[in-house]
């Protein structure tokens, strides 16, 4: 979960990025369908004036063409009348003839003297007001015309021609208009649109409807036109009837009942008296026009739908690149846990993010080098992915975890107190896990943390701060956390006790010689001592040199004392000497800082001359390391040193930088090799390179010693090796001088003794 957050919060730039391409592409899609949408009301509206128009036309053609039989019936009546001198035979005989065989719906003759002859003979009386929509005196012969709503029965529509005899109006012959199929057929095939199309007498009533559409999506149309034409339409400036008797063509928009309408309408070209008028309901309009146009809007779909999916594609395929690449540089590849390298770039960008403090943890298992070499690597990789998992699990999503290397991790989290509470709880779960896996060494979780401060939020100082704490934590803690200012307050405060403490030990004598002695192991006798320093307070309390050497060395009090310790030595052997013992060298430590004093060589030299010392049973311990930076000066006090006939031995050659090659240029007598060979991870070369060392000592004509020698074995090894001299554990610790007297030391038979 957490990676992938981190995984988002990484890719922001390229999210936003996709966020915004997709937000174009919606763009382009809406303004497309909305351009599209505009495009198709003008398209729509010229539809619809286009549909109105050829079904006018249509329609004013079969007008003019049943116009014409209406206009031969006037005439054949006329005709015939004459001929019998019998309007009614004419009209009986002809009406029945013009309603069967020609395309009338029925038929009427009309006389003035308001009668009105029907095709089957009956006579029915015309009131005036028909009469007067019937009758006009500007009809000439030979004409006709169109009336409707006469209230005559049947069909409300008629064509109407009159009939003459001679200069005489003798009446009018109507006939009924039958809209046929054929005639919608032909209209509705002509028709752009799927709407209704109506066709409006002069009044305003509706003569037919050609319906083209199938649902009844415009059936209230009908309803909706008849409140039109009965002046019902608010909100529009002029009454759509209005517009019809003005007979022209046309295009309006209309409000009713809150509804916008979209009208065409077309005057029928001959007549002039009807109108064919399209209606849709605006908010229709995209209906029709996906219906008109379905098939090119469905491949804008596709082609917008493409589009985002190519879009889509790449970006996945840019992530997904990115994301294994990062992966390889951000993760660690055996837990999952960041890489450090990332751990410090987002720890960075947190800790300059905001103002909250913060706390640093490195964590690691201590003697973890044990479990791996006990148990395998693979149980130990075990135990560092568990360990990854919880750890993971007891950050939050804002806090970070990286692996530092083998089972050391460091974390970044925003409290201490409940960092100390999870490694508490993991150390539990790890332990459980182990009991279950049957690894017997005890896995315990150690840990320094840090915290930030106002003034330090550099993470790369924290980190060092943290595992400076993990580092002085003392294993046998029940809870091994340190906190770096702690050890910090701890370090200053034992440093200032020390220092405070340093010169009264001096005068109370608190510094002890304690001695450690050196075997001959080809001859399996003594062969010397090293002094070693002891500091016994006057609570009986000892203190070992590691605590309290750094401090002096620091502060310069190591001087004092190394010629304390040489000054003691020497009165050592003096005493001994008198007393009779069988004298062997005791060697002295000399710090480095000492070698920087101009006169040192005429202080040692001081202390021998006081004491009255033989050279030879004195020797001066000097590390390798103090060759480094000036070695001429050094080989010039080394020289000064041998000319006095003082001895040199080079301490700890082996645990530092040593150079083989340097050793070859300062004068000595004995090589020191540290005991880091005997220890058990270097086994193997470790044994390679102690023969080779103390082959190249024989070459050069020194004797080498062998320092922490704690075994037999590697007694044996030295012995077949061909070193000479070995000190460690397995002869004695540091002792006491009086107790190394006794142990070691024999008296000299050939001595007179003193004592
Ligand atoms: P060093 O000179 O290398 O002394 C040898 C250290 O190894 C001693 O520790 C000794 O107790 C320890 N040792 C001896 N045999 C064995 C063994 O078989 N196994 C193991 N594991 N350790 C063994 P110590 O006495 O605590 O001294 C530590 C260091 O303090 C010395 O290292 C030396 O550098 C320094 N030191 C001690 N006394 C003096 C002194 O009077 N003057 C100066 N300048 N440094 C001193
Ligand atoms: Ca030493
Ligand atoms: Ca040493």
């Amino acid at each position: 979960m957490n990676r992938i957050k981190s995984f988002i919060k990484n890719n922001t730039d390229t999210f936003r990025l996709m966020a915004l391409l997709i937000l174009i592409v919606v763009l382009l899609f809406v303004f497309h369908v909305v351009s599209f949408y505009r495009m198709a009301q003008v398209e729509i509206r010229d539809d619809m004036k286009q549909d109105v128009k050829v079904a006018a036309g249509i329609f004013d053609r079969r007008i003019s063409d049943l116009g014409q039989l209406a206009r031969q019936g006037a005439l054949s009546i006329a005709r015939v009348s004459e001929e019998h001198d019998s309007v009614e035979f004419a009209a009986t005989k002809l009406l029945d003839t013009y309603t069967s065989v020609y395309q009338f719906k029925d038929c009427y003759f009309v006389t003035a003297d308001n009668k009105m002859y029907m095709h089957n003979g009956q006579l029915i009386p015309v009131s005036d007001e028909q009469m007067e929509s019937i009758w006009s005196d500007e009809d000439a012969p030979d004409t006709y015309k169109l009336l409707s709503g006469m209230g005559i029965g049947g069909s409300g529509f008629y064509l109407a021609s009159p009939s003459y005899a001679g200069d005489k109006k003798i009446g009018y012959f109507l006939g009924g208009l039958v809209l046929s199929d054929s005639f919608k057929e032909e209209a509705a095939s002509f028709m752009e649109l799927d709407s209704n199309l109506f066709i409006i007498d002069a009044n305003g009533n509706v003569m037919a409807e050609i319906d083209k559409a199938e649902d009844d999506r415009f059936y209230d149309l009908k309803n909706l036109y008849s409140y039109m034409t009965g002046g019902y339409i608010v909100d529009s400036d002029e009454p759509l009837d209005g517009c019809f008797s003005r007979s022209d063509d046309g295009y309006k928009i209309i409000s009713f009942e809150g509804q916008e309408y979209a009208a065409a309408y077309a005057a029928v070209g001959s007549t002039r008296e009807c109108n064919i008028v399209s209606i849709l309901r605006k908010d229709d309009f995209l209906m029709s026009f996906v219906a008109q146009r379905g098939e090119e809007i469905s491949i804008m779909a596709i082609d917008v739908f493409i589009i985002f999916i190519t879009v889509f594609c790449m970006f996945f395929h840019t992530l997904r690149k990115e994301k294994i690449l990062e992966e390889a540089l951000c993760y660690d590849s055996l837990t999952g846990t960041l890489t450090r390298e990332y751990f410090k770039k987002s720890a960075t960008e947190i800790l300059s993010g905001n103002k909250m403090n913060y706390c640093v943890g490195v964590i690691d298992i201590i003697g973890f080098r044990y479990i791996n070499e006990l148990f395998g690597r693979e149980r130990g990789n075990e135990i560092i992915k568990l360990l990854a998992e919880l750890i993971t699990e007891s950050i939050g999503s804002k806090e970070l975890v990286a692996r530092r290397h083998a089972e050391c991790f460091e974390v970044l989290v925003a409290d201490a107190d409940s960092l100390k509470l999870s490694i508490i709880a993991i150390s539990e779960k790890l332990k459980a896990f182990a009991v279950n896996v049957d690894v017997t060494y005890p896995v315990i979780l150690r840990a320094g943390i840090a915290r930030t401060t106002a003034k330090n939020r550099d993470i790369m100082d924290l980190v060092d701060k943290a595992n400076a704490a993990r580092k002085a934590v003392n294993p046998k803690l029940d809870v091994p956390i340190m906190d770096y200012e702690d050890v910090m307050q701890a370090d200053i405060r034992q440093r200032e006790e020390i220092e405070a403490a340093q010169e009264a030990a001096m005068e109370h004598g608190e510094f002890k010689v304690f001695l450690q002695p050196k075997m001959n192991v080809q001859k399996n006798e003594l062969a010397g001592a090293e002094a070693l320093v002891r500091w016994i307070k006057v609570d009986g309390t000892m203190v070992y040199p590691d605590e309290f050497m750094p401090v002096f060395e620091s502060n310069g009090f190591v001087e004092k004392l190394d010629f304390y310790m040489l000054d003691q030595v020497c009165k050592m052997q003096k005493r001994l000497g008198e007393e009779g013992y069988e004298l062997v060298p005791i060697s002295v430590n000399q710090s480095q800082m000492l070698l920087k004093n101009p006169n040192y060589v005429e202080k040692v030299m001081g202390v021998l001359k006081a004491n009255d010392t033989p050279r030879e049973l004195i020797e001066l311990e000097l590390t390798e390391t103090a060759f480094f930076g000036d070695t001429e000066r050094m080989v010039d006090i080394m020289n000064r040193l041998r000319s006095e006939k003082c001895r040199i031995d080079i301490d700890d050659f082996g645990s530092g930088y040593s150079s083989l090659n340097m050793i070859k240029d300062i004068p000595f007598d004995i090589l020191k090799i540290d005991r880091m060979f005997f220890s058990d991870s270097n086994s193997g070369t470790g044994k390679i390179i102690l023969e080779k060392i103390v082959e190249m000592a024989q070459a050069m004509g020194v004797d080498c010693i062998c320092e922490g020698v704690e075994t037999k074995e590697q007694e044996e090894l030295l012995r077949k090796i061909g070193c000479k001299y070995a000190q460690g554990y397995l002869y004695s610790k540091p002792i006491p001088m009086d107790e190394f007297i006794e142990k070691f030391m024999k008296k000299d038979p050939s001595a007179k003794a003193s004592g």
